[in-house]
């Protein structure tokens, strides 16, 4: 199950669990879609790996399987 992390690793921008801005690595590395495009060009800086949109989980799930609370930011940020 995806832990849904709360924020971008980049700019620590919110990425709530209905975001539509989100998106993730194979490891569920996350970041907002204008990190992904403008400063990522699509490749997770961590892994190598390709970022995808990450999927919606319906807002009736969420009681019983609840976002990660864990914000994750990579040091020294994600310079271009
Ligand atoms: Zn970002
Ligand atoms: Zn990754």
């Amino acid at each position: 199950m995806l832990a849904l992390r709360p924020n971008c690793e980049c700019c620590d921008k919110d990425l709530p669990p209905d975001s539509a801005e989100a998106m993730i690595c194979s490891f569920e590395c996350t970041f907002c879609r204008t990190c992904v495009e403008e400063v990522l060009h699509g490749v997770c800086p961590n892994c190598g790996g390709g970022l995808v949109a990450r999927p919606i989980r319906p807002a009736g799930k969420l009681k019983a399987y609840p976002p990660s609370t864990e914000r994750v930011l990579k040091a020294g940020g994600c310079s271009a």
